[in-house]
């Protein structure tokens, strides 16, 4: 499910991260081989850009997305902006 607009897609319809075992961090999975807990974003930007603009998102995960997550979403998205 989207953490953005929790809807269900399937697993090529969107963006795979996983917690880092502290929780800290959000990383990226793409190939589904991480454990952890896995988080689900859309390949949408309407979702990528909610992530950014929600208050709670943005502090619970966008901000926490590391930077190289970060940079394969916005480069599989073409770009930010
Ligand atoms: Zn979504």
């Amino acid at each position: 499910m989207c953490v953005a607009c929790r809807q269900l897609k399937t697993r090529d319809q969107m963006f795979r991260f996983v917690k880092s075992k502290d929780q800290k961090q959000i990383i990226e999975n793409p190939d589904g081989k991480s454990s952890g807990k896995g988080l689900y974003i859309c390949r949408d930007k309407k979702c990528w850009d909610r992530l950014w603009s929600r208050r709670n998102l943005k502090r619970t995960i966008a901000t926490r997305i590391s930077p190289e997550g970060v940079e394969w979403v916005e480069q599989s998205l073409g770009g930010k902006g």
